[in-house]
């Protein structure tokens, strides 16, 4: 039986991880399929308090686990696939490979994860020119056009980094305003390889018969007239979905499928021993800095119930 199992390698998971290693919890953390989250599949991260000059997300997510190692947190990869939750513990985690962990408390920090259109062509063509991650994808299309879908600032990043590859970058977007914060908004705007499709949704990635894209076809809601955009490689930038499916038949979770913490200020979720911190539990920050704060959060939560319990 572990004391503190921590489920997620993201900002809250690895700070959880520290701090519930300095408190000498002897934490096991549970790495996940997305080894260091979201901000591994990112390029610099230039909002992170500590950094004037900017990190990289994969250095620095290397440097949190580090950090949880060196106070003697445990790591092991693997992926959580269902939970049986219930007040005042045990927990029980079961993981994809067939394992079975039970903890006397627990931290779920699991993330969340980049949200699809769902049309058949896109999925049909997912690694073949189409993907969610710029980060990961973009240095494969040099000197062409590329599109970009969404209007927050995770498209106007996105489009940013594309830009150092592609010949053009286009943002297509449905409405006619960025949701984007405006400091991303101008630098997008700013920059002369991207453009801004406005008014359009996605109708088709083409061609799947080719296996690879050749272009996407828009529809202007406003119009209704339909054209494709030549383009060779399609990058989603339209949000996120909380990665909460293993814990859903006992964890509140509200319509969205993010963690319904207990009391705003502090980690706890419904089920007595279950701590949440992250992204999982945060549709309004969704920060690296905020999702590390939670983490320090939900361990000292945890901490301090485990020690109201003598354990
Ligand atoms: P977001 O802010 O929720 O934006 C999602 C965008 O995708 C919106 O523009 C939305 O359109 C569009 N969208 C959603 N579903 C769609 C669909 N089915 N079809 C077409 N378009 C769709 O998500 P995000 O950009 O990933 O950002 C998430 C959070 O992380 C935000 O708080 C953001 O500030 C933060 N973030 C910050 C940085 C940074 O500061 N460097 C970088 C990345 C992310 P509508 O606008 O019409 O709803």
């Amino acid at each position: 039986m572990e004391k503190m199992i921590i489920v997620g390698s993201g900002c809250a998971g690895l700070t959880a991880a520290v701090y519930a290693a300095r408190a000498e919890l002897d934490p096991l953390v549970m790495i996940g399929d997305e080894p260091g989250g979201q901000l591994s599949e990112t390029t610099t991260v230039e909002n992170y308090p500590g950094f004037p000059d900017g990190v990289f997300g994969a250095q620095l997510m290397n440097d949190f686990q580090k950090q949880a190692e060196r106070f003697g947190a445990r790591t092991v990869n693997k992926q959580v696939k269902g939970s049986e939750l219930v007040d005042g513990g045990p927990h029980k985690l079961q993981t994809e490979d067939g394992e079975e962990f039970e903890t006397r408390s627990l931290v779920v920090a699991t993330g969340a994860r980049a949200r699809w259109l769902g049309l058949d062509s896109e999925q049909a063509l997912r690694n073949k020119g189409v993907s969610s991650c710029a980060t990961c994808d973009g240095a494969l299309y040099r000197d062409v056009p590329v599109a970009v879908v969404g209007g927050g600032d995770s498209a106007m990043e996105e489009a940013l980094f594309l830009s150092r590859f592609a010949s053009k970058v286009v943002i297509i977007h449905r409405r006619d305003k960025l949701r984007a914060s405006p400091i991303m908004q101008e630098r997008a705007l700013a920059n002369e390889k991207i453009e801004i499709q406005w008014n359009s949704i996605v109708e088709e990635v083409l061609d799947v018969e080719a296996d690879e894209v050749n272009g996407v076809v828009v529809r202007d809601v406003n119009t209704d007239k339909k054209q494709t955009l030549a383009v060779k490689a399609f990058f989603l930038a339209i949000g996120h979905i909380p990665n909460t499916e293993p814990f859903k038949d006992y964890l509140d979770l509200d319509d969205a499928g993010y963690i319904n913490l207990k009391d705003g200020a502090q980690s706890l979720t419904n089920v007595d021993g279950v701590f949440a911190a992250g992204d999982c539990a945060d549709e309004r920050y969704r920060q690296a800095v905020t999702a590390a704060g939670m983490g320090c959060r939900a361990a000292i939560d945890s901490e301090r119930w485990l020690q109201e319990r003598g354990m």
